[in-house]
C-alpha cells in the first residue's frame, strides 16, 4: 500500500555520514557515541532531549515547591562555613518573597569570596528541602556585585541522556553542527504522506529540528509534558517501531502453519459434565475463544488473563482435551515445580476417568522414572504432558505436540516466551499456544509489550467466594497480630506468614525466614507450624506445601516462593511482612492465596514504620480494591512497566522518547497503522532498524 516517499535515505543506511565529519570528534569521542548508539550524523539527531529545563524565567523564591528545577534570583544576606559532619559553605539568599540555602560542599577561597554579603547572585538548580528550609545544593551560579547579570535563556534547555566522560555542554554543541548539516543534508521521511495527514503529525526533519532547538516561542508547557506534536511524532513512530518488530516475530511462528484441531467435545463435555461446578460465563467466553482459535491451520498464539482464583485451569484442561480429542498431544507447563505437581494432581483426577495417559516431567524425576516419562512422550502414548521448564529440554521428544499450555507467563519474559516456541516445534509446524497469566496486565501494557499475542480476560471470579479483608497495620503491633493467627487457627483454619527482605541474597532471605519460624514456635506452641523457602530442596518443599494443603500444618512461614498458583482453601489468613517492599502487583498475588474458600479471609499488612509517602499511597491501594486490574494499573503509574513486566522485559521496554503511560493513547492508532504497513516490507524494516537496530537480540532466542 505504502512506499517509503520522500528524500533520498540518509538516515539507517550505510551512506550516512559518519560521526567523525563533525568537528572535534576524534577517535575517543566517537567511542563514548558509540555507547550511545551513536555512529552516524543522523543517529545523533536521534539523540533526542529525555527531557528539557526551564532557563527562560525567573522564579520568586516564595514560590518554589521541592523538586522544582529552576532559575531564581537574589541577594546574599549570609554567608557561613559550617563545620558539622561535613564542611560546607551556606549562603542564605532572599528576593523579596522569600529565603533559601545554598549549600557548597566543595568551594574554594576565590568562590567564598564572590559569595559575599550583598552580592546578586542568580542560581539554576533544583530546589530540596533542608534542616532549615528548602535549599539548593551545588547550583550552577552567577555573582555580580554590581549591575549586568546575563540574561536568562530565550529557549528550554534540552538534556540529553548522557553516558560517562560525555558532557551536556559538548553533546549540545555536536548537536548544533548536526543540526547545520541537516540544513542541506537530511534524514529520511519514514512515514507515509498519508498516515501523517490522517494522524496529524508533523514531518520528520521539522520535528527534529524543533525538539533539539525549540524556537522562542514553543509551547513551553506542551514540550515540558512531552505532549509537544514534534515529540509526539517521534513517539509515534518509535512506539511503531516496537509494535512492528513484535508483529514479525507474531509472523515468523505464524510461518509456519499449525494441526487443525477440530472442537468434537467428545472428552470435553463429558470433563464438564463431570466437574462439581458450572463453568462461569467469563471462563466460557474464554473457553470459545480459545477452542474456535485451535481449530485454525496458524498457531494459536493467546494470553489468558484471569485474576488469581478465576479459574484458569479449567480452560486450560478444556483446550488439552480437544488437542487429545484430535489425537495430538497436549502440555502444560508450570514456573515451579510446587505448582505443576498441583497441576498434575488436579488433571490426574480430572483425566483418570476419561481414560487420558499422563506424563509428569520436572527436574526431580531422574533415572529409571525420567527415561520411562520420556518414553511415554516420545512415542505418543502420554497423551497430556505436565510439567517445569523440563519440558523443553533438548532430550523432550514430543510425539506430536499440538498446544503448549504456559502457566503463570510473567515470570517468563519475552525471550523466553520466543524460545519456547521454537522448542515445541517440529518440523514444519509450530503447536498451538496459550499463555495463562494472573497478572493482570495493563491495556497499555498488551497493546505494547504483549502485542504479538491475542487477549481473553476472564473477568469474573466463581461464585460464592468472599472478598478479602485487608487491613495495614504496624509492626509494633505484631503481638496483635500473632493473637489474631492464634484465634484463626484454633477455629480451624490455616494461616500464612510471608516474610519479604529488601537483601538480593537467596541465603539471607532463607536466615530471616527461619528466624521468624523459631519466633512463631515461641509464641504459638500449640499450632503446627511449618517453613518453606527459596533454599529447601523440592522435594522438602513439596512435601511441606503437601502438609499444609493437607490440613496437618495451621500456619505455613514462607518467603514470597509461595506467591503462584498455590491452591489452599482452607487458608483464610495471611501475614505479609514488610508488605512496602513489594510490588503491588506481587502484593496482589500473594493475597490471592487466600479467599479461596466461602469463609471470610483476612489480609494483614503489616509494615515498618515510617512509610514513604509513594509506599503509603500503595499500601492504602491494596485496602481500598482487590480488583486486579486497578492495582496493576496503579502499579504501572507507580513504579512503571518493569514491576509488571518483570525485569527480563523490561530491556526491550525502555524508549527513547515515548513513554508508554503518557502516549498510551497512541496505541490504537499504531496498531491500525502497523496492519497497513504490513504490505511495505521496506518500510517496516527502516522504522524497526532506525530504532531498534542497535539491541540486536531483541527478538532473538
Ligand atoms: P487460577 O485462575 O488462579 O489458576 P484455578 O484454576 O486454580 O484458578 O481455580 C481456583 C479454584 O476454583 C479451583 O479450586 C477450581 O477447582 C475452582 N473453580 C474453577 N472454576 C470454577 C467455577 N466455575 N465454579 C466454582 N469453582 C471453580
Ligand atoms: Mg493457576
Amino acid at each position: 500500500m505504502y512506499s517509503s516517499s520522500g528524500s533520498p535515505s540518509i538516515s539507517a543506511s550505510a551512506n550516512a555520514p559518519a560521526i567523525t565529519a563533525l568537528k572535534g570528534v576524534g577517535a575517543a569521542l566517537a567511542l563514548k557515541l558509540a555507547r550511545l548508539g551513536i555512529h552516524s550524523i543522523p543517529d545523533l539527531l536521534f539523540h533526542l532531549p529525555s527531557r528539557y529545563q526551564d532557563r527562560t524565567r525567573i522564579i520568586p523564591i516564595g514560590s518554589l515547591q521541592p523538586g522544582d528545577e529552576c532559575v531564581i534570583e537574589g541577594t546574599i544576606r549570609a554567608s557561613d562555613i559550617q563545620m558539622g559532619r561535613r564542611r560546607s559553605l551556606l549562603c542564605r539568599i532572599q528576593d523579596g518573597t522569600g529565603t533559601l540555602t545554598l549549600r557548597f560542599f566543595h568551594f574554594s577561597a576565590a568562590q567564598k569570596n564572590t559569595l559575599a554579603v550583598g552580592a546578586s547572585i542568580r542560581c539554576f538548580g533544583e530546589v530540596r528541602p533542608g534542616p532549615a528550609g528548602l535549599e539548593m545544593v551545588h547550583p550552577e551560579y552567577r555573582a555580580s556585585h554590581a549591575e549586568g547579570l546575563t540574561p536568562v535563556e530565550e529557549c528550554l534547555t534540552p538534556i540529553y541522556p548522557m553516558t560517562e566522560g560525555l558532557q551536556q555542554g559538548r553533546v549540545r554543541a555536536l548537536i548544533q553542527q548536526a543540526l547545520t548539516w541537516l540544513e542541506t543534508g537530511s534524514v529520511r521521511e519514514l512515514l507515509p504522506e498519508p498516515v501523517r495527514q490522517q494522524w496529524r503529525l508533523p514531518a520528520l526533519k521539522k520535528s527534529l529540528v524543533y525538539l533539539h532547538a525549540p524556537p522562542v516561542d514553543a509551547d513551553q508547557h506542551l514540550l515540558l509534558e512531552g505532549m509537544h506534536p514534534a515529540q509526539r511524532r517521534l513517539a509515534f513512530e518509535e512506539l511503531l517501531a516496537h509494535h512492528l518488530t513484535l508483529m514479525q516475530l507474531r509472523h515468523k511462528v505464524q510461518e509456519h502453519g499449525a494441526p487443525i484441531l477440530n472442537a468434537t467435545q467428545r472428552l470435553s463435555s463429558q470433563f464438564l459434565r463431570q466437574l462439581p461446578f458450572q463453568l462461569t460465563q467469563a471462563q466460557q467466553r474464554v473457553s470459545a475463544e480459545v477452542c474456535a482459535d485451535l481449530e485454525k491451520p496458524l498457531p494459536m498464539l493467546r494470553l489468558v488473563q484471569g485474576d488469581v482464583g478465576s479459574g484458569k485451569t479449567v480452560v486450560a484442561a478444556v483446550a488439552a482435551l480437544q488437542a487429545v480429542e484430535n489425537r495430538y498431544q497436549a502440555a502444560i507447563m508450570a514456573p515451579t515445580e510446587i505448582l505443576a505437581e498441583q497441576h498434575f494432581i488436579n488433571f490426574s483426577q480430572w483425566m483418570e476417568p476419561l481414560g487420558i495417559k499422563l506424563a509428569w516431567l520436572a527436574g526431580k524425576v531422574k533415572g529409571k522414572q525420567r527415561a520411562i516419562q520420556l518414553e511415554a512422550i516420545a512415542d505418543g502414548s502420554a497423551q497430556i504432558v505436565i510439567g517445569t521448564h523440563a519440558l523443553f529440554q533438548e532430550e523432550v521428544r514430543f510425539y506430536n505436540l499440538g498446544l503448549a499450555v504456559i502457566d503463570e507467563q510473567h515470570r517468563f519474559g519475552v525471550h523466553q516466551r520466543l524460545s519456547l516456541r521454537e522448542k515445541g516445534r517440529d518440523g514444519k509446524r509450530s503447536p498451538h499456544q496459550l499463555i495463562m497469566t494472573a497478572t493482570p496486565i495493563p491495556r497499555t501494557l498488551t497493546m505494547s509489550a504483549y502485542a504479538d499475542l491475542d487477549c481473553s480476560v476472564i473477568d469474573e471470579l466463581p461464585p460464592g467466594r468472599t472478598p478479602v479483608n485487608t487491613v495495614v497495620i504496624a509492626d509494633s503491633r505484631r503481638d496483635q497480630v500473632i493473637e489474631r493467627v492464634r484465634v484463626a487457627c484454633a477455629a480451624g483454619r490455616q494461616a500464612y506468614w510471608v516474610c519479604t527482605l529488601i537483601e538480593e541474597s537467596e541465603s539471607l532471605q532463607c536466615q530471616a525466614v527461619e528466624v521468624a519460624e523459631i519466633m512463631l514456635k515461641e509464641q504459638l506452641p500449640e499450632l503446627r507450624i511449618g517453613l518453606v523457602h527459596g533454599r529447601m530442596k523440592s522435594k522438602d518443599k513439596a512435601e511441606v506445601m503437601q502438609r499444609f494443603k493437607a490440613a496437618e500444618l495451621d500456619l505455613l512461614v514462607a518467603t514470597t516462593v509461595i506467591e503462584v498458583g498455590v491452591d489452599v482453601p482452607n487458608a483464610s489468613v495471611m501475614i505479609i511482612e514488610n508488605p512496602e517492599r513489594l510490588g503491588l502487583s506481587q502484593l496482589h498475588q500473594l493475597r490471592g492465596r487466600v479467599g479461596r474458600g466461602s469463609v471470610e479471609s483476612f489480609c494483614v499488612l503489616m509494615y515498618h514504620a515510617p512509610l514513604s509517602k509513594q509506599s503509603r499511597e500503595r499500601l492504602a491501594v491494596m485496602r481500598e480494591t482487590t480488583d486486579g486490574f486497578r492495582i496493576a494499573e496503579k502499579d504501572l503509574e507507580l513504579r512503571g512497566p518493569g514491576e509488571i513486566l518483570g525485569t527480563r522485559q523490561t530491556g526491550m521496554m525502555q524508549f527513547r522518547i515515548a513513554d508508554l503511560q503518557r502516549d498510551s493513547d497512541l496505541l490504537d492508532s499504531i496498531r491500525q497503522v502497523a496492519a497497513e504497513l504490513a504490505d511495505a516490507p521496506d518500510v517496516m524494516e527502516s522504522i524497526t532498524r532506525r530504532w531498534l537496530g542497535h539491541q540486536e537480540d531483541y527478538g532473538h532466542v
